[in-house]
């Protein structure tokens, strides 16, 4: 994600900060020091801050490891303001596996306020279950943010956690692309619920929950629309099947010549018929600068590679793509170069399903309009 900084990693997840949870941040040491305007007081903003986003970690590392269970690894983990995002490597197909990767979160601040309320009435100190920025016990005000946090979590809209609940919820029943509407549909009703009485009461907050909530059951369905067609296309169909190779003993110089003059930046190398290995542009660069157009591509080129099967799904290819780290992807079949995947490939592919569908529209409209008397 962008605007986002590193800040570690726990258990193999790198987990990332974003830009925006500096603002929270302010927003605490501000209030804190209007309480105090000591400097005292002020540090015990930030030791709230530090103890609120320790929670947020836990509980997306309770999202983390409930996936690993499934086998699912997670790639990063990034704290916002209104929680954290823990992105996976792929969504748990099974509605049951998915049930309990998002309520693994929303269980984890349950269990850390459970624990500090066991933790409180065992000293005899008085809790409250008011939320409040400021004032009372320390641990007091940490258990109610956990128990906020899981609120905010189970309101069952996209990309809340309830969202995703609802979901495998509704997928136990329905078929998991109808499952999906129904459960933007909920959470779009949600949002605009909480838009009127944001409206009406004239509370910020809701108003920017419901902008939030709605923007994210629309992105949930689109990003389920395309994954769905993409997931019924085979590769062999978008794959582009003219374009150049190379042989290891090429000089770079030629890959030079061919990148001038055409508009291919990754090249297979071949030897004989078999994939030897993959020139990229970013690699060239670097070999280029060290050794002249008169190296060799076998110097320049990666031995080791992800490819994809013509016969692949376009959404299985996509995610290689995306997990090679390099912008093209060679295409084999019965271990032959068949052809070459790139994301610009891709979208014009999709470009031209679009304007293929807006055509076969047009061409409805004009029908049902001839049709009527
Ligand atoms: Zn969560």
């Amino acid at each position: 994600m962008r605007w986002s900084w590193k800040i570690g990693r726990i258990a193999g997840i790198d987990i990332y900060i974003h830009a925006t949870f500096w603002l929270l941040i302010l927003f605490i040491v501000f209030a804190y020091w209007m309480q105090g305007h000591s400097v005292a007081t002020a540090l015990g903003g930030v030791a709230f801050v530090v103890a609120i986003f320790g929670c947020i970690v836990l509980h997306e590392m309770g999202h983390a490891l409930a996936a690993r269970r499934y086998g699912i690894r997670t790639r990063d983990i990034t704290l916002l303001p209104i929680g954290g995002l823990a992105r996976l490597e792929r969504m748990p197909e099974d509605p049951g596996h998915e049930f309990w990767v998002a309520i693994a979160g929303i269980m984890v601040n349950l269990m850390i306020a459970g624990a500090i309320w066991l933790i409180l009435t065992g000293l005899g100190l008085p809790t409250s279950s008011r939320f409040v920025w400021v004032g009372g016990h320390f641990l007091n005000r940490l258990m109610t943010v956990n128990l906020w946090l899981a609120a905010f979590n189970l309101i069952p809209a996209f990309p809340m956690d309830g969202g995703r609940v609802l979901r495998a919820l509704l997928a136990t029943r329905l078929e998991y692309t109808q499952a999906t509407q129904l459960a933007a549909r909920v959470g779009q009703v949600i949002a605009f619920f909480f838009g009127l009485v944001g409206l009406f009461t004239g509370d910020f907050f809701l108003l920017f929950i419901a902008l939030f909530v709605w923007m994210g059951a629309e992105q949930e369905a689109a990003m389920l629309q395309i994954q769905t067609s993409l997931g019924s296309i085979p590769v062999r169909r978008v794959m582009l099947t003219e374009f150049h190779t190379l042989s290891p003993d090429d000089p770079l110089g030629r890959a030079v010549d061919l990148i001038l003059a055409g508009w291919q930046h990754d090249f297979p190398v071949m030897f004989g018929d078999r994939v030897l290995g993959l020139l990229t542009r970013d690699d060239l660069m670097k070999t280029l600068a060290q050794r002249g157009s008169e190296g060799r591509v076998r110097d320049a080129m990666r031995r080791e590679f992800q490819v994809a099967d013509s016969h692949d799904m376009l959404e299985r290819a996509l995610a290689i793509l995306r997990d090679s780290g390099s912008r093209a992807l060679p295409v084999l079949h019965d271990g032959r170069l068949v052809g070459m995947l790139t994301m610009d490939n891709v979208g014009e592919f999709l470009m031209i399903q679009s304007a293929l569908r807006q055509a076969q529209l047009a061409e409805n409209q004009r029908q049902m309009t001839q049709a009527k008397p």
